[in-house]
């Protein structure tokens, strides 16, 4: 027993399962594009809901303000494919000229995404680095967090792509996007889900164990905890993600650490993968 408390369930009954990092820790480390799989904060698990967490104290924030990652922009090409069936899949439930906001934008591809399907389209992005990336590009980018700004009933649309697990406070943040929701707004959530196949297969060397995720969320978790915050499902799946070729090979060699090689195609290469192991939900405000 410990004195955290489960972030979904309130729960006490939490215990440490895996040490982790606790020291030195820095910007670069939160790198998107981090492939030290494995390598995580200490992590610690509910025993009711079993939902597992990093809830020690670190300064989340300034680390996000002040990453760096080339690495990730290098990568448009692929994520943009991605960016754009998002939108499409999000258009089928929005009307023309929606005011929608992007949070962990990055640098922005889905907020161009968006915008090339005519919609009032805006992006929310700690990184200075890649918020300043998205602006060069003439998109309507905020820098900071939710904190920063005072929405209240301004979107009718609000993105949270692979954001969730990297915050401590994932509750509050669906409180804060309930509030800058207009009346019958909806919420898009995409995240990693710890029930998958590969994590049972895998363990802790499931590529999602990495430093910057602070939570690791079971679809039934996600589902609990956007119901607690005033949110009702109205769909959900398990999407496809777009990846360069090199990129998946190399990240696959990682996994065989005795092999020294590196695979070098071109980036414009990318191929559709789908391990069912990320979540995707679509959530209406009650
Ligand atoms: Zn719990």
């Amino acid at each position: 027993m410990c004195n955290f408390k489960c972030w979904i369930c309130n729960s006490l009954n939490v215990s440490k399962i895996k040490n982790g990092l606790d020291k030195n820790i820095t910007p670069n480390d939160f790198n998107i594009t981090d492939d030290r799989y494995g390598v995580t904060l200490p992590i610690y698990k509910c025993m009711d809901c079993k939902f597992e967490f990093c809830p020690e104290s670190i300064d989340l924030n300034r680390m996000y303000e002040f990453m760096e990652d080339d690495s990730y922009v290098e990568s448009s090409k692929s994520r943009l494919i991605q960016a754009k069936k998002i939108a499409k899949y999000s258009d089928k439930i929005l009307k023309e000229n929606t005011k929608l906001l992007d949070i962990g934008c990055g640098s922005g591809l889905l907020v161009k995404a968006f915008k090339d399907l005519n919609h009032d389209s805006y992006g929310l992005e700690p990184s200075k680095f890649l918020a300043k990336e998205g602006m060069l590009d003439d998109l309507k980018i905020y820098q900071g967090t939710l904190e920063d700004y005072d929405f209240s009933n301004e979107f009718s649309f609000i993105s949270l792509i692979d954001v969730i697990e990297h915050v401590q406070n994932p509750k509050e943040l669906l409180n804060q996007i309930n509030e800058a929701l207009d009346e019958k707004g909806y919420l898009l959530v995409i995240t990693p889900r710890r029930d998958s196949f590969f994590r049972f297969l895998l363990g802790f060397k499931w590529w999602h164990y990495r430093i910057a995720h602070v939570g690791y969320f079971s679809k039934k978790n996600l589902f609990d905890m956007l119901e607690d915050s005033g949110f009702d499902i109205v769909d959900h799946k398990y999407p496809t993600w777009f990846l360069p070729l090199d990129y998946i090979l190399n990240r696959i060699l990682k996994y065989f650490p005795f092999i020294k090689y590196k695979f070098n195609f071109s980036k414009e290469i990318s191929l559709p993968i789908n391990l069912l192991d990320s979540c995707m939900v679509l959530a209406k405000k009650t």
